[in-house]
């Protein structure tokens, strides 16, 4: 049964949206980046090999690289032009990691490569939807970026019964989502009525905060001529955005611990995911650009961008006026939990949804004090967690003392940094103590197959020396055969 709870689930907050800088603006389609710059590695750590080389002319959409694994999505060309180089560049990724890249240099024609007609998409199997979604090389837009088709995939293979559109957007300034949804309602609208048939769900519930009455409207309109699939407003309250926290609110149930919303017979898919599966199964059109939303107090003209895939970050703030004197930060994604940018020569990847600049009014203070046990830590946090625990764990490097308050099932929300009044820095305390856990279970793993490499070498050099010394009995035996039987002889 479906229910709507005035506050659907323990703890979240409602940070100050600042969502008016960009709200209003329709998407703007100008961004035409003279070089791309196409990460081989993608987020995951898969690695993927180009097709192309130095020199190639190749067209927009054309298949650029791909993966060996499932996990691979493979990587299409945004613009129609020429492969400059292949070299290492700097990625989008929190740490600066560098990786192979190829750098395109775009021609400025904007057609399409390959025009393929709009097909019946009712004539086509769930298994051809499927292929033309994994052919597309689409991830999940919320920013997960896990492989859309491999999801899908997962989800017939279960028996899924519901499907979950998050069209929840909590973070505070990114509208992407809402003006996705008021400007492409019936793509998004197709694309789940085709992830439906895929993955043999009966109904899907398009789930919007209520802090967004014009996409309810636009959505509700889209899907009116279906019985399938129905529109729910919830709560603005962050972490809305969250899967566990948006199946909570729109069915009432909590996914277990550890375990993902496939568990209870739902699927998540993000709107702007909808839209791409719509483009890819009708038109086969491969995944090249997304709508970012750049704004902040530090950037001249906040606004939606189509942004093609690569466009060096530089290029999207200069797009949008360029900085503001005052501009003090540069953040991928939202300000919850969004990562700061460290080099603006960083192209956008497919999971990044926003680019903010933040002024220097809009950074908080980073002057932290001591904790004062007043608990807003606690209340605030919607995984029920001890965060001033968890931290002052962490603090002494008693990562153990941390897992034991928790913090696997943390999300990094940053909801009980926002509220601290301390100022402590709980989410970077968190990120710390995450990476020194993931570390060390890497270091303990190596260390089991380092174990059994040298249990397995053991038992070879055993069983090579007694294969040795038993050749070695069989050898003495044959030659002194012929001798006891010369002494039979003689008797
Ligand atoms: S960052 Fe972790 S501990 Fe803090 S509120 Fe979010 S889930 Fe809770
Ligand atoms: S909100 Fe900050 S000061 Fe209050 S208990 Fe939590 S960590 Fe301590």
């Amino acid at each position: 049964m479906i229910t709507m709870l005035k506050r659907p689930f323990p703890g979240g907050i409602h940070p100050d949206g600042h969502k008016d800088l960009t709200a209003h603006n329709k998407i703007r389609k100008d961004i035409k980046p003279k070089r791309l710059f196409l990460s081989l590695q993608q987020r995951n750590g898969t690695i993927l090999r180009p097709l192309v080389g130095v020199g190639e002319s190749v067209g927009k959409g054309q298949l650029l690289a791909k993966g060996i694994s499932d996990m691979c999505v493979p990587l299409h060309s945004p613009v129609n032009g020429i492969v400059e180089d292949i070299k290492q560049h700097v990625t989008a990724h929190p740490s600066g990691l560098k990786c192979k890249t190829l750098v395109i240099k775009s021609n400025d024609n904007p057609l399409w490569a390959v025009a393929y007609p709009p097909c019946n998409v009712t004539k086509l199997s769930p298994q051809e939807m499927l292929q033309r979604v994994l052919d597309a090389g689409i991830v999940g837009l919320g920013g997960a970026g896990f492989p859309s088709g491999i999801k899908l995939r997962l989800a017939r293979q279960k028996k899924i019964h519901t499907l979950l559109i998050n069209g929840g957007e909590c973070e505070p300034y990114i509208t992407c989502d809402d003006r996705l949804m008021q400007e492409s309602a019936a793509d998004i609208v197709a694309g789940v009525d085709i992830m439906l048939t895929i993955t043999g769900a009966k109904q899907a519930i398009i789930a919007i905060e209520d802090n967004k009455p014009s996409s309810i409207e636009v959505i509700k309109t889209a899907c009116d001529h279906l019985d399938t699939i129905s529109v729910q407003a919830v709560p603005s309250l962050y972490p809305m955005g969250s899967e566990r926290h948006l199946v909570k609110a729109v069915t009432g149930r909590l996914i277990p611990p550890g375990q993902l919303s496939v568990a209870l017979g739902i699927l998540v898919h993000n709107v702007a995911t909808a839209k791409s599966v719509y483009h890819a199964v009708s038109y086969r059109r491969p995944l090249i650009d997304r709508v970012i939303t750049i704004s902040g107090g530090g950037i001249e003209q906040p606004g939606n961008f189509v942004v093609p895939i690569g466009t060096p970050i530089a290029d999207l703030l200069g797009a949008a006026g360029g900085l503001k004197v005052n501009a003090e930060r540069l953040i991928a994604g939202g300000p919850m939990m969004g990562q700061i940018i460290r080099s603006t020569f960083a192209p956008v990847d497919k999971s990044i949804g926003a680019v903010l600049a933040l002024s220097d009014t809009e950074v908080k203070p980073q002057q932290s004090h001591e904790c004062v046990r007043c608990g807003r830590c606690v209340t605030a946090c919607p995984m029920g967690l001890m965060p001033f625990q968890m931290a002052s764990h962490t603090r002494i490097s008693d990562f153990e003392g941390a897992q034991d308050y928790g913090i696997d099932h943390c999300l990094l929300c940053g909801a009980c940094a926002y509220v601290c009044p301390s100022r402590i820095p709980l989410t970077q305390y968190f990120h710390h103590a995450k990476g020194a856990i993931n570390a060390i279970r890497q270091m303990a793993n190596k260390s089991t197959v380092t174990r059994k490499l040298a249990v397995a070498r053991s038992d070879r050099l055993e069983k090579e020396a007694e294969a040795k010394k038993a050749a070695k009995a069989a050898k003495t035996a044959k030659r002194r055969r012929p001798a006891r039987r010369a002494k039979e002889k003689e008797v």
